[in-house]
């Protein structure tokens, strides 16, 4: 494994932060170069989330001159965040969406995030690779799509972006085995309980993955164990790209515009190449022009900005021109199933990504579905666990007497890989948002292969806790991780990028977050996501 001080030379982030107790150095973002709209710089990214933040690192240490643009706020997690879970609405997207379908997938706190580090600020922190087979699932299973590249053109992606967090855990046996720079967390009351019911039961399980600082890592701490990392983790321990690559990126001369809302992707009608990014920051309309666009605004917005871009060359919006904007979409399912234990298990007293195991995770021929399913710990704050009751059906005097037996109660959740669909998809609603611009429709639909993979996890899960000595269980449906909706393909009939992350459409336009992705194994998505975008910088400097 390479040292800190190698790491260091390559994304200095962690040693930019100040190590006298706060958590933003203040100086860098109030020294931090800025652009005129009417500069032509290198590169303007919209969305400085996972996949935006690790595009202007990478590019800024390159030399190129970089403006990221985020529709929320700089956070500062001294006095932005808070370590309560009502307090903490702020870190969501809740502009207006509409959604539809069979199965619809409920928007806000379960899926993206605001501001600069995006969804990462507010997500577990659970950080696996994908398998290699998820590379390949129509070749091996005729289900889902095959990627224009492969698993090895992203192992090295996923090794650096595992360091710069970095990632502790156990040795991993399942996909392409490898180890992790740190070692694994010890494990708290939930944790202990995965892992003593699998082991029962015979079935792997792991601690980790997690890109939770296990000892000082440059001027992060340690975590100390609070269980907030959904409410964006104060103390810096979790990894987010607001303290893993914007500080470098600032220290090289990138400039994050915070509160820049973009509402088009402008096209020179003539040549049918970008020239910028119109946004609306302070109440007026911007014009930044730019040598290349990148977008990274998430699997709903991305593919909504794309629509919104239409214009008399682009007609049925951009990149759009074999109607591939916005279809495909994916979400997980992702079953949670409780089990009450007699014994206190304070769930609450650890991060809630402790424990995992991918022992499901590849087809198994035996069963009635393809591809799989993972289980990990999620760990429930007490907002969260009344919802899961009340998911039940259980509402007054049987949900308050489930509240307050919650430091009783265990929680486990899975990851179904729900399988790419065209007709899962964004379009655009009739109703406006404050800008005037019409706001994304989702459709989401199950499939049989779906339903069928998500019963086996839900059976799975309760054997595990009921192995472990629950009495009672109680487990409900979900979804998580949107990924897909202007996916990399080989070809612009199958895809909205190629495996470089460039638009098959408009030459000097990128799309690098997790909006590209062709299928989503049943692995959490960010640090793919990251690697993806590592690997687009690396092919725009000439790298690959
Ligand atoms: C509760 C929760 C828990 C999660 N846990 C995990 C986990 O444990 N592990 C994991 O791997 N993943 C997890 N995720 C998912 C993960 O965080 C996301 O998949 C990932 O961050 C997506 O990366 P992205 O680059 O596609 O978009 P994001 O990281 O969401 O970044 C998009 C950014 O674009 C900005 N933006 C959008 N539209 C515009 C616009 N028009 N103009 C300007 N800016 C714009 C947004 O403000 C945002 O900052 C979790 C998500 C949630 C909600
Ligand atoms: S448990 Fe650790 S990673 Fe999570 S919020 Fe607390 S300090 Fe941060």
């Amino acid at each position: 494994m390479p040292s800190a001080t190698s790491v260091r030379a390559r994304n200095e982030s962690a040693w930019l932060l100040p190590n006298d107790g706060t958590r933003t150095n203040h100086r860098l973002r109030q020294d931090m170069r800025r652009f005129d709209d009417t500069d032509e710089i290198d590169l303007v990214i919209v969305g400085c989330g996972a996949g935006g933040s690790v595009l202007a690192q990478r590019l800024a240490r390159q030399g190129w001159r970089v403006a990221a643009l985020d529709a929320g706020p700089f956070w500062d997690p001294d006095a932005d965040w808070v370590s309560d879970e009502a307090g903490s609405h702020h870190l969501y997207w809740t502009e207006p969406r509409v959604i539809a379908g069979d199965d619809p997938v409920p928007m806000g706190s379960n899926n993206s995030g605001r501001g600069v580090g995006g969804s990462m600020v507010h997500y577990a922190g659970y950080t696996p690779r994908f398998h290699p087979s998820d590379f390949s699932t129509y070749t091996d299973d005729g289900v889902g799509a095959d990627w224009p590249l492969g698993y090895e053109d992203l192992k090295p992606y996923y090794q650096a972006i595992e360091q710069e967090l970095p990632v502790a855990g156990e040795h991993w046996p399942w996909g392409d085995p490898h180890g992790y720079p740190q070692r694994p967390h010890p494990v708290g009351g939930n944790g202990e309980i995965f892992l003593r019911g699998a082991d029962k039961l015979g079935i792997t399980a792991k601690v980790g993955p997690v890109a939770i600082v296990n000892g000082r890592f440059g001027n992060r701490p340690h975590c100390i164990y609070r269980g907030f990392c959904l409410q964006g983790c104060k103390v810096n321990a979790k990894a987010s790209p607001l303290i893993t690559h914007i500080p470098d990126a600032l220290s090289h001369g990138a400039e994050i515009r915070a509160n820049a809302m973009v509402t088009e992707v402008v096209i020179d009608q003539r040549t049918g190449r970008a020239l910028g990014v119109k946004y609306r920051r302070d109440g007026r309309e911007h014009f930044q022009r730019a040598r290349m666009v990148a977008v990274a605004g998430y699997s709903i917005e991305t593919p909504r900005l794309l629509l919104n871009s239409a214009s008399r060359r682009f007609p049925d919006g951009l990149c759009n021109e074999f109607d591939l904007v916005g279809r495909y979409l994916m979400v997980q399912g992702a079953p949670q199933t409780a089990g009450r234990f007699d014994a206190e298990v304070r769930m609450y007293k650890a991060p809630p990504p402790e424990v995992s195991s991918e022992a499901f995770y590849e087809t198994d021929p035996a069963r009635d579905y393809k591809r799989g399913f993972a289980i990990q710990t999620v760990s429930p704050l007490p907002i969260t666990w009344a919802e899961h009751v009340a998911a039940q059906g259980h509402w007054g005097r049987t949900l308050r007497e489930y509240m307050s037996d919650y430091v009783h109660w265990s929680t486990l959740g899975s990851l179904c890989e729900f399988l790419a669909q065209p007709e899962n998809r964004v379009t655009l609603a009739d109703e406006k948002d404050a800008h005037g611009l019409p706001v994304a429709q989702f459709a989401y639909s199950q499939c049989d292969n779906d339903r069928a993979q998500m019963k086996q996890a839900r059976t799975v899960m309760e054997d595990i806790l009921h192995a472990a000595g629950a009495d009672e269980v109680i487990t409900i449906n979900r979804y998580a991780h949107l990924v897909g909706g202007a996916r990399m393909a080989a070809g612009p009939r199958q895809g909205v990028v190629d495996r470089n992350c460039r638009s098959f459409a408009v030459p000097n336009l990128y799309i690098t977050d997790g909006s590209v992705l062709p299928t989503q194994g049943s692995a959490n998505p960010a640090l793919t996501i990251m690697a993806v975008a590592a690997r687009a910088a690396d092919h725009l400097t000439g790298r690959v």
